[in-house]
This record gives C-alpha cells, sequence and structure tokens, in this order.
C-alpha cells in the first residue's frame, strides 16, 4: 500500500513575519510522521482574492489529503496530522477546524446555508483529494465567502464533514464576518438557483437532484431528498448480494434490540403475522401461490403454509435455514438471484425489507416479473410523512439507518408502484403487535419523562398490544396489460456530480 501523501496550502493573504519558522517546523513534523508530502506558499497574483489563490493551488496539488494551514500556525502541529488521519480513516471527507473563539454570529448563516462551518478566524481546513477536486472545482467565490461556499458544496455533494477542536486563539481577520458572511451566503443560494453548481448525484427513488445532506451518522451521511421525501444512505456499502445487511446472527444479541422484530414476543408476533395474513386473505383466493421476501423468524410463513402454497426467500443463509427447520420452503436467495421454478405467483408481500433495497425500480420491475396479471403485493415500511417518524427522526437516526438503506415516505411508494406498472388498492396506516414489555423500554429509552405515565396506563390494556409504528401498509395489484408511461421517470443526465 501507498504511504499517505499530504499536500499542504498555505495561503498568503496577510503579511506573516513567522512564515519562515512555520514553514520549518511543518517540514520537520511531516518528516517524522512519514507521510510523502509537498509544501505550497500561495502568494496572491494580481487581485486573486482568498478563494482564487486555494483554487490555484489545489490543482496543483498531487496529495491524496490536502491540508490548507495558517501562516502563523496560531496552533499546534499535531493537528495536521488529527486532520489528515480524520480523512485516511474515511471518518470524514472534509475537516473544518474550530478555534477556541466562539463566533456566535454563525446561527444566521447556519440557517441560511448549513449546520457545519468553518471558523472564519482560521484557514486550516483538511479535504480528501476527491472532496478537494470537486468543491475547490465548483467554487465561485474569492474572497472569504469561499469557505461558506465549501461548506454548503459539501453538503450539497454530500460529503461527510468532521468538526476538529483545535487549541488556537487566533486574532488574524476573520475570512467572513457578519455582514460579508451574509451578502456571500446570498450569493451561494443565487447561484444555487441558477443552477451555477454542478447537480449531485439523484435521488435513487424519484432521481430528483434537489437532494441535501440530512444528518451525519457515524460512517455515513443520510440525505434527504426534497422532492419526494425520501431518506437515503450517501452510500449503500457493498452490495447487498455480498453482505446480508438485516438479521445478521450475532453471538450476543442484546436483549432489548429493537429494530430487531424477533426482540417482541413470540405471541407478538404471531398475532401481527395473523393479521398480515386477514390482509392478504382480500386479496388472493384459498391454496394460491405466495411469495414473502425476506422470512425473519418465519412466523407469516408458518401462518400462511397453512392456506397457501408459500414459497419464502431470504438472503442471510442462517434465516432460511431456520425456516428450513421449521418446514416451510424458504431458499437463501436475493430478490434479483431468485429464480422461480413454478407457476407464476398470485401474491407477493414484503414487510420492512423494501427499505433494505438498494434499487426500488429494479426491485418492482422484478417483483412484477415474478406475478401473475393482477396479482397483488402486500408491502409495510416506514412512512418519512408519517406522524411518528416525524416526531422521532432526529432521535433514531443512526437506528433507522442501521440496516435501511433508503426510507419512503408514502406519496413516494405510490408514485413507485404506479409507475412500475402496478395499481394501488389501498394505503393504510400498518398496525403491530407489540408486547409491553418492549412499549415500556422503548418509551423508557427514548421518552423517558413519560415513562410513569406510559407504565400507568398499559397496566390497564391488553398485552400484546396493537401499535402503530408510523408504518404504512400498501396493497398493489399488477396491472394487465403493458406498463403505461415507464419513461417518464428517468430523466437521467449524465452531468451530475457524485
Ligand atoms: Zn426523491
Amino acid at each position: 500500500m501507498s504511504s499517505t501523501s499530504v499536500s499542504i496550502l498555505i495561503p498568503l493573504m496577510r503579511r506573516a513575519s513567522e512564515l519562515p519558522s512555520t514553514l520549518e517546523s511543518v517540514e520537520q513534523y511531516l518528516q517524522t510522521t512519514g507521510f510523502d508530502f509537498d509544501v505550497r506558499v500561495l502568494d496572491s497574483r494580481d487581485g486573486e482574492g482568498y478563494g482564487g489563490i486555494l483554487r490555484r493551488g489545489a490543482a496543483e496539488a498531487k496529495g491524496s489529503v490536502l491540508v490548507i494551514i495558517d501562516p502563523e500556525l496560531p496552533y499546534p502541529m499535531n493537528a495536521i496530522g488529527d486532520a489528515v488521519a480524520l480523512i485516511e480513516s474515511e471518518s470524514a471527507d472534509v475537516v473544518f477546524a474550530a478555534g477556541n473563539r466562539k463566533h456566535n454570529n454563525n446561527i444566521l448563516l447556519q440557517s441560511i446555508l448549513v449546520p457545519i462551518l468553518p471558523d472564519p478566524n482560521l484557514y486550516f481546513k483538511a479535504f480528501s483529494s476527491s472532496a478537494a477536486r470537486l468543491l475547490l472545482g465548483e467554487s465561485k467565490l474569492n474572497g472569504g465567502g469561499f469557505d461558506l461556499e465549501v461548506a454548503y458544496l459539501a453538503n450539497k455533494y454530500g460529503f461527510r464533514v468532521e468538526s476538529l477542536r483545535v487549541d488556537s486563539d487566533s486574532h488574524a481577520a476573520s475570512t467572513f464576518g457578519a455582514i460579508s458572511g451574509l451578502t456571500s451566503a446570498i450569493k451561494i443560494r443565487m447561484t444555487d438557483r441558477d443552477n451555477g453548481y454542478r447537480a449531485p448525484r439523484r435521488c435513487p427513488v424519484c432521481f430528483s437532484s434537489e437532494v441535501w445532506s440530512w444528518a451525519q451518522i457515524p460512517g455515513n451521511v443520510v440525505r434527504a431528498c426534497s422532492r419526494c421525501k425520501c431518506r437515503y444512505l450517501n452510500n449503500f456499502g457493498a452490495t447487498e448480494d455480498l453482505h446480508p445487511v438485516r438479521r445478521e446472527v450475532r453471538a450476543n444479541l442484546r436483549a432489548h434490540d429493537t429494530s430487531d422484530e424477533t426482540a417482541h414476543a413470540r405471541t407478538a408476533r404471531e398475532r401481527t403475522s395473523w393479521r398480515r395474513l386477514k390482509t392478504l386473505r382480500k386479496q388472493v383466493a384459498p391454496r394460491s401461490r405466495i411469495l414473502e421476501i425476506g422470512v425473519r423468524d418465519g412466523s407469516f410463513g408458518i401462518a400462511a403454509a397453512r392456506e397457501y402454497e408459500y414459497v419464502g426467500i431470504d438472503r442471510t443463509a442462517a434465516t432460511a435455514r431456520a425456516a428450513r427447520a421449521k418446514g416451510l420452503e424458504v431458499y437463501c436467495s436475493t430478490l434479483n438471484g431468485f429464480v422461480n421454478t413454478g407457476p407464476a405467483f398470485d401474491a407477493v408481500t414484503l414487510f420492512h425489507v423494501f427499505e433494505n433495497m438498494a434499487d426500488p425500480h429494479d426491485a418492482l420491475a422484478r417483483i412484477k416479473d415474478l406475478l401473475k396479471p393482477g396479482g397483488a403485493v402486500l408491502l409495510t415500511a416506514f412512512d418519512t410523512e408519517g406522524l411518528l417518524y416525524l416526531i422521532s427522526e432526529r432521535i433514531r437516526m443512526a437506528h433507522n439507518f442501521r440496516t435501511h438503506l433508503i426510507l419512503y415516505s408514502r406519496s413516494a411508494l405510490i408514485e413507485l408502484f404506479e409507475r412500475s406498472g402496478f395499481e394501488i388498492v389501498s394505503v393504510a396506516p400498518s398496525f403491530e403487535y407489540r408486547d409491553h414489555k418492549f412499549l415500556r423500554y422503548w418509551i423508557t429509552a427514548r421518552f423517558p419523562l413519560l415513562a410513569p405515565l406510559v407504565h400507568a396506563i398499559l397496566r390497564i390494556l391488553p398485552d400484546p398490544l396493537l401499535a402503530s409504528s408510523g408504518s404504512i401498509r400498501i396493497t398493489a395489484k399488477r396491472r394487465a396489460g403493458p406498463p403505461i408511461d415507464v419513461r417518464a421517470i428517468r430523466s437521467v443526465e449524465p452531468t451530475h456530480a457524485r
């Protein structure tokens, strides 16, 4: 493996008498780290501003990490090493230093632009080479607003940004102040509105380019589409065919792992399965052939196999094996890899598994192929437009994306189905049985203040209790005949960034 190469850029916007000693100590320090490095001092040529000289410097830099430092170096040297480590470990693509001095006037800027802004008193920033290429390449501003522009674009293109606290009380002139920052922010917004920046990678559901970084979770960024209101992970990571994302078998599963449905008591799971089966009975006749994608603990399969010809697939070998041990016809397969050797299915069910699939369009096309014309799909999924989801979203962000890749809004799901050759039969809230033990834990963990009240109420309610998990249940039928309007949704422009 080649060693880390670091390009250091020192913009000279102001007279810096400390520069020679800075250069010496930076070189000494970098020699001890074992990085390959090059240091460039960038002085302003004929009226070039701060942004201009950094763009020029970055274009010439060859390192895999790009670090911009202050000529006075008002912080300990190992801050540079820390920033490089954050980027090399892939914890972040962009690092903004934050000094000791508070800059309180940023709340307005944060609301206009993005929550993580650089410190106006420090130049110190670091980028991975790919982030630097895109962010500095797309930037337009010349003055101190350049810093704000980079922060804004980092969000637009879904780069992970980390703040690095450094011990510094730099008294250098700010790159942007309250007024100049505001002027730049407005300029940045206007440029974006006029499509001055390249579009980011599009929403995987509706292909809109109106997408933003919504939150940062460990190792990933959650993106939000403002058109279809879905939320999705920026990096899906390894392809779903290779790695079981959900329900991997772990030696010590935490006692109350709330997203794992198998954590609910058996009776609760069975009653949920019976409820789902009741919905299915309205759509298909007895002895029909049905396919369940993602079999979980097999409780739905056991209920369904009594009156239907049941086939299940699950991409986790252990889950498939456990279900087969219960006498069910279950294959270890992904949806794409599944070969149906029997006649086409009368119904396909997906209970909380659609969110784990990387390409919803492919998945629905595949489901359609597996169904008879007029065959039904039963799907339950979180609804990002649901009230329960909205009030708990921020608290549960990392948890929601522990296994899910995309979370859909109900309107996005309806649109997806209709454009994929299905006809919506019904959309309803999905109720599932939860035992009291689970509910007590759930409330205590999330809303501790409400816990005593909820515990008291639970005492008079039946156990297990029918509860809403903020999910919806969609029933759709495969349209007979050729699909209509298949072309419109995939209007792809190849010019997007990232
Ligand atoms: Zn979308």
